[in-house]
């Protein structure tokens, strides 16, 4: 299918982007176009102006610090599954990329796009939500930073003001002995998931579990966090949390698999990221 008739504007400075968002407040941010393009082909969206943002060279930024990595809105999926530095501060984000879609999607499509589509069953929204990570927003009228637990007010509603631009995202660093993991099932490699689970264990001196985190996608209109410590208890027992976590989601029944698939086999990828994240764990400690 084709589009519906869009203007379009392709500034080259983020003053220049937000000056364009500002005169149409309802236009849309084109970055890589992995998600806007088919919605736009399919008729779902019809925005009345596209601002393009892939030659603002001033967003194609990638720093990795010790607190964490910040993505800027040009960086493409790809280049941070690819970086070693952002794999030493923070693992997560490359294990979570490796199942988002497929290389070429990667290749073109950028980690903030995919954080301001804000799919539920969406990969990096449960690793930004996880990791208690933020995305700076900028407009006209000002910046300002909004919290992954503000960020994602429901399926594809990001908390993205018209004519603001979310100009990077931030993905705290892990604290020392923590180990990180993630798993999910998709019917094909490279669909979207029925279920995944995002984990992060950290632990103490004495190697007992401090802290035990969940980001799930596929089961909830919204990234879904969980702690699992008193679950799992200072010995790490996965089974126990995994059981836990079967009782307290509710997953809905789709056309791709029932709420009682959905939340037996978030049971099972809890426990088997959780084993794996507190195996990682351990390593470092040692
Ligand atoms: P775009 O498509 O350009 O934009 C997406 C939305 O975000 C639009 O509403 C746009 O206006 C907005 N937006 C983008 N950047 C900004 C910004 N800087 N500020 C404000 N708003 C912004 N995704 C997954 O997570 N997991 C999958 O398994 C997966 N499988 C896929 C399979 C296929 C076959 C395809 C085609 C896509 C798949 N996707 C998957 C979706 C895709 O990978 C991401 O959603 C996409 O890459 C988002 O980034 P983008 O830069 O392409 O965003």
């Amino acid at each position: 299918m084709k589009p519906p008739p869009f203007g379009y504007r392709a500034p080259a400075t983020v003053t220049e982007a937000l000056d364009a968002l500002a005169a149409e407040p309802s236009g849309k941010v084109l970055a890589g176009g992995q998600s806007l393009i088919p919605l736009l082909n399919m008729r779902l969206a019809a925005p009345a102006e596209l601002v393009d943002i892939n030659r603002v060279a001033e967003l194609d930024t990638l720093h990795v610090r010790d607190e964490g990595v910040r993505a800027g809105a040009l960086a493409r999926l790809a280049r941070v599954e690819r970086s070693a530095e952002a794999a030493a501060v923070q693992p997560l984000l490359g294990q979570a990329l490796r199942h988002v879609a497929h290389p070429v999607i990667r290749n073109r499509g950028t980690v903030v796009g995919s954080l301001a589509h804000a799919d539920p069953a969406a990969e990096l929204p449960a690793v930004l939500a996880v990791l208690g990570g933020t995305v700076e927003a900028a407009s006209a009228r000002g910046r300002r930073t909004i919290r992954a637990a503000e960020f994602f007010r429901g399926p594809m509603e990001p908390a993205l003001e018209p004519g603001e631009l979310a100009v990077s995202a931030f993905f705290p660093a892990s604290p020392p002995r923590t180990g990180t993991a993630f798993t999910e099932t998709a019917r094909r490699h490279g669909d979207y998931a029925l279920a995944g689970v995002a984990a992060v264990v950290t632990l103490d001196e004495d190697l007992r579990v401090s802290a035990a985190r969940a980001g799930y996608l596929g089961i909830a209109a919204t990234p879904l966090v969980l702690d699992l410590t008193g679950a799992a208890g200072p010995h790490g027992d996965w089974r126990a949390a995994a059981a836990h976590v079967r009782e307290r989601i509710d997953p809905e029944t789709d056309i791709h698999a029932g709420a009682g698939y959905r939340r037996h086999l978030t049971g099972v990828l809890t426990e088997r990221a959780f084993k794996s994240a507190a195996a990682e764990a351990l390593r470092r400690a040692g």
